[in-house]
């Protein structure tokens, strides 16, 4: 990965929101740009250079993964080294274009304390602001690279749905189906799970995000199983519905509603157009059926280093689709205290269109 080239083109668009450096906080962003994969570390990106913080635990860590950055290892903890560098290596004149020096900060990252912490140490002359999410957003297009480690997690993932569908039978503990997928993927070589896994029976499968649970499968009823696992510090994300014993004709209208909806908004992904679209098409397909006011979350996100990023597929968004964003589509319809329904693939937009990189059937499986 060249992370060189990710810092020089954040460089490039530091001048044009007047800031004469980055403070980089946030730790999957400090990742993308320089590599570091540890879990205390600030990257500083100025006009001209990069210069990353850490302290003693970090040491051998620092050297061998941060790159095209100077290295500081620090006692006091890495965001007042930076404060302290900045003082010293930042003043108007020296470094910087203006009288002023005007430091980003990610405003999403960044604690109240951590800010009044940093406004104590520097000097008047050294002016803190809230940055936009620059680094966010060049994160959305994913290179050639990213995208082989997402398709890695992804195939990695999808197996574990094998695991699921042997394991889910009436009686058996919702945490008991996680704890075997979860196992089954740490076997692989998986990192960790993406987000804490999602088996969700019966009634349960009505709530959008119904973790696992001491509950047991019942006889009769669908279970929403939605996993992923991060393998490379990449994530991947997929839900398939299954259903416990047959399912009823109202069920199965259900289920081939929300497979449709899912399939329109896949067949919607192409570059030009808008976020917002995409979740429209999904919408207006379960309209047909009458169940889009049950489908009451967006209808996808951007995945890579975190399991939730840019852009956020929702109503109103208007971020355009580019080739090599990554993003889910994942309608759903739950039907309050009765039952729930949601399919949700990976799909990576190419020049044409988008291909889907999850490769699991979703015909309506009943075990
Ligand atoms: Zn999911
Ligand atoms: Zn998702």
């Amino acid at each position: 990965m060249d992370h060189k080239a990710r810092q020089q083109s954040l460089q490039e668009t530091l001048s044009a929101h007047r800031l004469d450096a980055l403070l980089v906080t946030h730790l999957p962003n400090v990742r993308y740009l320089c590599g570091f994969s540890g879990s205390a570390g600030v990257l500083l990106v100025t006009g001209a250079r990069s210069v990353f913080f850490t302290d003693g635990r970090y040491t051998d860590q620092a050297r061998a993964e941060v790159q095209a950055a100077r290295i500081v290892i620090t006692r006091k903890g890495p965001l007042a080294a930076a404060a302290v560098w900045l003082s010293q290596h930042l003043k108007p004149g020296r470094g910087a274009s203006a009288s002023r020096v005007k430091i980003g900060i990610e405003g999403e990252h960044l604690t109240v304390a951590a800010r009044s912490r940093l406004t104590g140490v520097l000097p008047p002359s050294i002016r803190l602001g809230e940055a936009p999410p620059l680094v966010e957003q060049a994160r959305m297009v994913k290179d050639e690279q990213e995208i082989e480690s997402i398709r890695s997690a992804v195939l990695l993932g999808a197996s574990l749905f094998d695991r699921a569908l042997e394991t889910i039978r009436p009686g058996v503990l919702e945490t008991e189906v996680a704890a075997e997928m979860e196992y089954a993927a740490r076997t692989a070589g998986a990192q960790a799970m993406s987000f804490d896994t999602i088996i969700a029976s019966g009634e349960r499968s009505a709530l959008p995000h119904g973790r696992a649970s001491r509950t047991a499968i019942p006889v009769q009823g669908f279970v929403v199983c939605d996993f992923g696992v991060i393998l490379s510090g990449y994530c991947s994300d997929m839900t398939r519905t299954v259903h416990v014993g047959r399912a009823s004709a109202e069920g199965r209208r259900v289920y081939q509603a929300v497979k449709q909806a899912q399939q329109a908004g896949v067949d919607a992904v192409r570059p030009g157009i808008s976020v917002g679209e995409v979740d429209q098409a999904a919408r207006k397909s379960l309209q047909k059926s009458g169940l889009a006011k049950y489908f009451t979350h967006s209808a996808g996100h951007g995945v890579g280093l975190e399991i939730h990023e840019a852009p956020r597929l929702a109503a109103g968004q208007s971020e355009i689709l580019q080739p090599g964003m990554v993003i889910t589509i994942e309608p759903g319809v739950y039907i309050p205290d009765k039952w729930g329904v949601r399919i949700e693939d990976m799909v990576v937009v190419t020049e044409q269109g988008c291909e889907i990189l999850t490769p699991t059937s979703k015909e309506l499986v009943e075990i």
